[in-house]
């Protein structure tokens, strides 16, 4: 939709007159926009250009080959092109940017009025087969025709929620073209465990934690907000590391997880806070410290957080798996004992993974290989006028509204430089 509007933009610019297509497989446009947010649809996140790339994207591949289309079609610009539309946004205290009607719709209907006014033609429930490239033209075939074509951009999605119409046929139509595709894998998903939690965790958030996941001696680990599932585990901590989760998978077959609950202190700090505190308090209960014990406290405290308590649901779980006696006071907590706790605090297991389930994720990663693909202009470099944008490329951005504003930004530059000589 970026794309056709951007290209539209460009022709009348350029006095180039054409006719610009839109073949859409679902019976409606943005389908994934409506859903997105929860329905609320975090469309971008605010801040510069560097500063997205920088908080939404970890690899610098990426940053790299995005760079130029997001400061060429930055969050501002999203938001100016909105609320020409009258679709007023709302910024949340963490940067997020959402329409203030809180309906996700309204920002596909304001792209669909766009597309309408830059007189783009839609073909609803148009599913594109095949595209081939012979001489200096396209071919477009659909179940019912072929469309004749100078420039193609494909902008069919990633692999995710695929009942969206998101079910990779841009991959196979690009790798039929020539291009190399990097293998898909889960992204922004839930983390599935072989055993799932105990039932009294389901719906427990640890805050603040760092979720950590271990397999061949190789270890990734991520900090924020984690949620005990029915199945394993969500929340922006799970959900952001299940890329790297996937991909210690599928090398290694499997990861072990682990919470680490006091991310700020080495093992020796919180090793030294406990030994200060075990001393002031000798005659208190380990269980009850625990059941008041802030999580990820700050450096050389254990007395303040601002991310609250352990969950008391989570204590009986901490004095199991350190071996505590139930009424063990901190005077009768030898120092091997200590040390088990210490290692629990610091690696609270999670369980092994049996699945970050590909289709769960709000985006997938991989897709079409980002080195084929010019990053100033969206063009590929294996087929001239043939573009790419939006998550059929190989990244896959974080959770708070990056990756929307990716796939306008890409779709934004791919638009404008097809009609360039
Ligand atoms: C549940 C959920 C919540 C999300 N929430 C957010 C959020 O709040 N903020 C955020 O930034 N991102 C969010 N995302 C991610 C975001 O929606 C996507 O990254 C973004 O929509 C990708 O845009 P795109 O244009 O590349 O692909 P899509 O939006 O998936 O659009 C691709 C289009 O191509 C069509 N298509 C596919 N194949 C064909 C074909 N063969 N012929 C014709 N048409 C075809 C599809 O029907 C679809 O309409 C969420 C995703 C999900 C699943």
């Amino acid at each position: 939709m970026s794309a056709a509007i951007a290209a539209r933009r460009t022709a009348e610019l350029s006095g180039i007159e054409c006719t610009i297509i839109l073949l859409e497989r679902n019976p409606q446009l943005g389908t994934k926009i409506s859903i997105s947010g929860g329905g609320k649809c975090n469309v971008t996140h605010q801040g510069s250009p560097a500063e997205l790339l920088e908080q939404g994207f970890l690899r610098t591949h990426e940053r790299r080959f995005l760079r130029n289309a997001l400061y060429g079609f930055s969050s501002s610009d999203l938001l100016e092109l909105l609320h020409s539309r009258g679709v007023e946004t709302e910024v949340r205290p963490d940067g997020k940017v959402f329409p203030l009607s809180g309906d996700a719709s309204s920002v596909a209907k304001a792209f669909e009025e766009l597309l309408k006014e830059s007189s783009v033609q839609i073909f609803f429930s148009c599913r594109v087969r095949r595209v081939e490239h012979k001489d200096t033209l396209f071919l477009i075939t659909t179940a019912s025709e072929t469309f004749t074509a100078d420039v193609v951009i494909l902008a069919t999605g990633g692999v995710s929620y695929t009942k969206m119409g998101t079910t990779g046929d841009g991959l196979s139509i690009a790798r039929k073209l020539g291009h190399s595709i990097k293998e898909t894998s889960a992204a922004l998903a839930p983390v599935f465990t072989v055993k799932a939690p105990p039932a009294s965790l389901s719906g427990v958030a640890l805050r603040s934690a760092s979720l950590v996941a271990s397999a061949g001696g190789k270890s990734v680990e991520r900090r924020g907000d984690l949620l005990f599932t029915h199945r394993g585990f969500s929340g922006p901590a799970a959900l952001s590391l299940s890329r790297d989760i996937a991909e210690l998978c599928h090398g290694f077959g499997s990861a072990f997880l682990f919470a680490d609950l006091f991310p700020e202190q080495s093992p020796a700090e919180l090793d030294e806070l406990l030994l200060r505190h075990a001393r002031r308090h000798g005659a208190q209960m380990v269980r009850k410290f625990l059941q008041i014990c802030p999580i990820a406290p700050l450096k050389d405290t254990l007395s303040q957080s601002p991310h609250g308590t352990i969950p008391t649901a989570l204590v009986p779980f901490i004095i199991r798996h350190a071996l505590l006696e139930i009424d063990v006071t901190w005077s009768g907590l030898y120092k091997e004992k200590r040390q088990s706790l210490l290692t629990v605090l610091k690696r609270f297991p999670l369980g092994s993974v049996r699945d970050v389930p590909l289709d769960q994720g709000e985006v997938s990663a991989g897709g079409v290989v980002l080195g084929e693909v010019n990053p100033k202009t969206m063009e590929s470099r294996v087929i001239p006028k043939l573009f790419f944008c939006g998550e059929v490329l190989d990244y896959a951005g974080e959770i708070g509204g990056y990756n929307l504003q990716a796939a306008f930004s890409t779709g934004w530059i791919a638009g404008t430089n097809s009609l360039k000589k």
